[in-house]
This record gives structure tokens, C-alpha cells and sequence, in this order.
């Protein structure tokens, strides 16, 4: 049975970018919730640093606060609860407690399907590069452990890279950057509200992949939405397919 989600996507993106095609060079993707299943660590983390302040923060605020950095979640807090800004010690205390708990626990596992997603990428020979909110050091030393060759030093956006976290465009507008590509050569994999307003805001054709226990609609703003790695990486070759071969109706087309 022939799927038109994907080329419906594809072109509905076109449409409303005033794109006449894509020609995809570099793929951007996030990191947490993504390539590692760690968001149940960071909702258990922040759920008690924060709880050890006296104040509050359910594990599924922290699903919604995913992609910021932690100087703006601990802002957020603070505005919301105590109707003031955090102190920069205060900020840094907080959170270097949450940075702390997060490496003292066993390591978040590698999520499933990430390696065989990102071979699959490189098959196509697409660049592909990680932007991350994350200041995690432990995890960003575990990339290219786990991933190796896919991401060196040049090829990572990561919280010491940008002045202004998701849902900020800055983080995947430096990703291309890094890539040396434009939003029309682009894709993003994120699987976090906040990412997504961010790689939309940027102007990239996003693929959200539903990783966590939110609800979809959520993540809707996205082109595309999957709930596993594996899906995706079953759908690229028609997604790849759809990039190179669909045109804006209308206008005259470039060779492929
Ligand atoms: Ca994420």
C-alpha cells in the first residue's frame, strides 16, 4: 500500500516556506531523547534537586521544559514559584546539584535504534551534526563512544556553543553553520516540544520522534512525527526520495 504522509509533509513544507525543493545536505540532530534514552534520568533529577529547594517540579514539567538549558529551567522555577529571578549562585548551585545526581546515576542507555538511524544517514552521505541544550560533559564524552566517527568536536552544538538555549532558533541556526549548509539542505530529528519550536523557528524541516510520555499533540508544530527510531530509519529512503523528487506546483524545477 503506497504512504503519501511523507511526500504530503515534504511538499506542505515547500508550500509554506516558498521553497521550490529541498536538497538535503546535513542532518541535525538532538541529543537527549534521542540518541540516549536519558530523559528519565533528567525528569528524575530535576524533579528532586528541585524538590530539595522546597519548591516543585513534576517529571512531566521537565518533559516540557526539555531542551532548555538549565539556567533558564531554574529561572522558570523561580519566576513561578517564588515570583523573582535566581541569583547566578543560586543558578550555578542548582544547577551543578543537578549536573552531579545525573553523572552519580548508571548511565543513560543508548536509545534503540540511534546507531542504525545514523549509519543510515551516513549511507546517504549526509553531514551530520548534534545540537544539544546539554552541558552534560559525561554524556557529550559518551557521543563519541558510542557513535564513533559520526560527530567529531567541529560537528556539535552544545550548551557552551550558544548564548540563547531551544526554544531560541540560535542553537540549530549555529548547527547549520557548523554544517556550512541552509535551512533548505537540512533536516532536524527532535523529540522535545521546545526542540521543535526551536528547529521551526530556524526554519528546518523537522522530524519529531516521540520518545517520552507526552502526548503527540505536543510535538504537532513538527513536518513529521514518529515514535521510534527504527520507524524513522525505516521511512529515510522514502523520505529521501520525496526531498529529491518533489517540486513546488508551479514553479519551474531544478535538476536533480
Ligand atoms: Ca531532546
Amino acid at each position: 500500500m503506497m504512504n503519501t504522509f511523507i511526500p504530503t509533509a515534504v511538499g506542505g513544507f515547500l508550500a509554506k516556506q516558498g521553497l521550490t525543493a529541498l536538497d538535503i545536505k546535513a542532518v541535525l540532530l538532538d541529543m537527549d531523547g534521542v540518541l540516549f534514552d536519558s530523559m528519565p534520568i533528567h525528569a528524575y533529577t530535576w524533579n528532586k534537586t528541585i524538590a530539595e529547594e522546597g519548591l516543585h517540579m513534576s517529571k512531566e514539567e521537565a518533559y516540557l521544559h526539555e531542551g532548555r538549558t538549565g539556567r533558564s529551567t531554574i529561572e522558570i522555577v523561580f519566576r513561578e514559584l517564588l515570583k523573582r529571578e535566581p541569583t547566578y549562585e543560586e543558578v550555578t548551585r542548582i544547577y551543578g546539584k543537578k549536573a552531579a545526581l545525573f553523572d552519580s546515576l548508571p548511565e543513560a542507555p543508548v536509545m534503540q535504534g540511534a546507531l542504525a538511524l545514523l549509519d543510515t544517514i551516513a549511507a546517504d552521505d549526509l553531514t551530520r551534526i548534534l545540537v544539544t541544550g546539554s552541558g552534560q560533559k559525561l554524556l557529550l564524552d559518551r557521543i563519541n563512544h558510542h557513535f564513533p566517527g559520526h560527530f567529531g568536536p567541529d560537528r556539535m552544538v552544545t550548551a557552551f556553543d550558544v548564548t540563547q538555549g531551544k526554544p531560541h532558533p540560535e542553537p540549530y541556526l549555529k548547527g547549520l553553520q557548523k554544517a556550512g549548509v541552509q535551512a533548505h539542505q537540512a533536516l532536524v530529528v527532535e523529540n522535545a516540544p521546545l526542540g521543535v519550536e526551536s528547529a521551526k523557528a530556524a526554519g528546518l524541516f523537522t522530524i519529531a520522534v516521540n520518545t517520552g510520555p507526552l502526548d503527540d499533540s505536543y510535538l504537532a508544530p513538527a513536518d513529521l512525527i514518529f515514535h521510534s527510531l527504527d520507524e524513522l530509519t525505516q521511512a529515510w529512503p522514502e523520505l529521501m526520495k520525496s526531498c529529491r523528487e518533489l517540486y513546488l506546483p508551479g514553479h519551474s524545477c531544478r535538476k536533480p
